[in-house]
């Protein structure tokens, strides 16, 4: 059964790794990369917790349910990509003698903090705050990949390429960037994976026995599983040799808990009295059948003696006292507030930086959604995506997409991440859709910012020195970026013709190749910020009312020309050309 088992593994692990192959690679070619998010019924059911709506694939979780309320958790040692990595980094450092893995593998309270972990994490989904992507183990490990091990692999890949061997940089994950994509916050992730791992050393599967919601959620099932490990008590001579090799915890020595089993079958496999099946649950449990007493020596099964002192039958629902449920129950509803009324995801509040990409919904249910998934971030070709940082979304928006304008662009016919988001934090949309072209052309194209001239660093306004990049590099027809020339005298008394740069915001759609490629690079003269952004009615340009800023016909003589209208006027209503 070992070996059946590992195969398993090695086939989701596999497969796993390979979606996010193609996911790097920005080729999609009809893969289902989001496979695994969308068959996690963690995610389906905490989303559909938050928004009352079960977007796309995410009902694909009922497919796990089915052999959860059949065998028990056994997602979690036969396919949970995590889980196997823990599993296997436990089995590569394994330094304990059978003693110490017995003691190791006993069941503690401690275990009970994933249920807890879950509580919280469902009650604020149901406020309509969405954190189960915090710990979620496929969130957790797609965004480990994406931000640490994939750049480390195309950085190592880059450094064989340069010594000759470019074979391998063409074979496995070959980036779509010309240079290794580099990600906010990485070293904080890797940090996260690597204390994750390490603490196997300490408690084996430390995730999967104590943190993870996932495992919660699937142990709660597990409660009406049909089948499940059961011990002959007639065989059973207590000598706990099936702890030796327990994935779970789940004592089956004792009185298994069903919660807790991975039906990983070590047990059955270390038992050398063959006391252990796994069987047909409704039918009694072998101990329940014992008649005498295993103290005085006269209990007998069928005839035969019972030899284990140990007649426990099984823990079917989690081990959580009453009382612990409310505690959770009580943390999750405190906890909401204190995220949502932070200033930075408050709409009266959020930040400038937090532009999120091309379809996008509206911010509050933006947060309903996305499960900090970063699959968004992995497709996207030019690196523009990053995770976001508690200064820009606080530690509700931690690790959702935004954009980085100064590491990347949004590509104009690119929609890939619209494609891969699982829960519809960003709707799937279309190239037609995002450009304003045919039958959204009266909608007009989907803004995600508006761009903004910084005078005191630009070159022609600060430094009376020649540059149109923006201007150039701007896509939209006609430009967003406007020029026209400036004669004046020059400092050493020349008169002089200069092409300065300005901004029709009513055209920009903030795709930031502007600040992208703008040759002050370290704090880009251009910039972008959500401010016009499509998807919100909070975010707006306060403009003259009727309409946006019209400019004069032609390019304007003068900066006066081009004045915005300062936002008291626009306010009250007055009307301003
Ligand atoms: S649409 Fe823009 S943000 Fe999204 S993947 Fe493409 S380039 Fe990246
Ligand atoms: S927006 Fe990105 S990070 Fe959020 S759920 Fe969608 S794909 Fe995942």
């Amino acid at each position: 059964m070992t070996n059946i088992r590992v195969a398993s593994q090695a086939f989701f692990f596999g497969l796993f790794v390979f979606l996010l192959w193609v996911t790097w690679l920005s080729r999609l070619k009809g893969y289902p990369a989001s496979l695994f998010l969308e068959m996690d019924p963690l995610v389906g059911f905490a989303t559909a917790l938050s928004t009352h709506t079960v977007y796309r694939h995410l009902w694909w979780g009922l497919f796990l349910l089915v052999p959860t309320l059949l065998l028990g958790r056994v997602f979690c040692n036969w396919a949970c990509p995590y889980g196997t990595l823990h599993q296997v980094t436990g089995w590569l450092f394994n330094i304990r003698n059978n003693k110490n893995r017995i003691e190791k593998n006993r069941y503690r309270p401690l275990f009970q903090t994933k249920y807890v972990i879950l509580g919280v994490f469902l009650v604020m989904a149901a406020f309509g705050s969405l954190q189960i992507g915090l710990l979620d183990p496929i969130c957790l490990l797609v965004r480990t990949f994406t931000v640490t091990i994939i750049p480390a692999v195309d950085w190592g890949l880059a450094s064989l390429a340069a010594q000759g061997l470019t074979a391998a940089s063409s074979i496995v994950f070959k980036p779509a960037t010309p240079e290794p994509r580099v990600f906010a916050g990485a070293w904080f992730v890797g940090a996260l994976i690597l204390g994750l791992v390490g603490a196997n050393l300490f408690i084996p599967r430390f995730f999967c026995r104590v943190l993870c919601p996932l495992g919660a959620f699937l142990g709660v099932l597990s409660r009406w599983a049909l089948f499940r490990i059961d011990r002959d008590v007639t065989k059973c001579t207590d000598c706990d040799l099936c702890l030796k090799g327990c994935e779970g915890a789940s004592d089956p020595q004792g009185a298994l808990r069903k919660s807790e089993c991975f039906v990983c079958f070590n047990c059955i496999d270390d038992c050398p009295e063959d006391a252990l099946t796994f069987r047909f649950n409704p039918l009694p449990s072998i101990s329940q059948l014992v008649k005498g007493s295993p103290k005085d020596g006269t209990a007998t099964l069928g005839g035969l003696p019972v030899i284990s002192k140990n007649l426990a039958v099984e823990v079917k629902a989690p081990d959580v006292p009453r009382r612990r449920w409310l505690f959770t129950a009580v943390a999750g509803v405190v906890a909401f507030p204190f995220l949502r009324f932070s200033k930075d995801v408050n709409k009266r509040g959020f930040h400038h930086k937090a532009i999120r990409p091309p379809g996008s919904v509206a911010e509050p249910e933006f947060l309903e959604r996305c499960i900090k998934c970063d699959q968004c971030i992995n497709v996207c070709p030019t690196n523009v995506l990053q995770p976001a940082k508690l200064a820009v979304a606080g530690l509700e928006g931690l690790w959702t997409p935004v954009m980085d304008f100064s590491v990347g662009f949004c590509q104009l016919n690119c929609t890939l991440c619209s494609e891969v988001c699982p829960t519809g934090a960003i709707q799937k949309t279309s190239v037609e859709k995002k450009l304003g072209l045919g039958a959204y052309a009266e909608k007009g194209p989907v803004r995600l910012g508006t761009a903004f001239f910084d005078r005191g660093r630009c070159l022609p306004w600060a430094m009376e020195t020649p540059c149109v990049v923006c201007e150039e590099v701007c896509p939209t027809t006609p430009k967003a970026i406007g020029t026209y020339d400036e004669v004046f005298t020059r400092w050493d008394g020349k008169t002089v013709t200069l092409n300065k740069p300005y901004m029709r915001p009513e055209l920009c759609i903030g795709c930031g190749i502007c600040q992208k490629e703008c040759p002050v690079v370290d704090d880009a003269a251009v910039y972008v910020t959500a401010i016009g952004e499509s998807r919100s009615d909070d975010r707006t340009l306060l403009l003259p009312p009727g309409g946006r800023y019209s400019p004069p016909p032609g390019p304007p003589a003068s900066r006066k020309d081009a004045r915005l209208v300062p936002a008291a006027e626009a306010r009250n209503g007055k009307k301003t050309t």
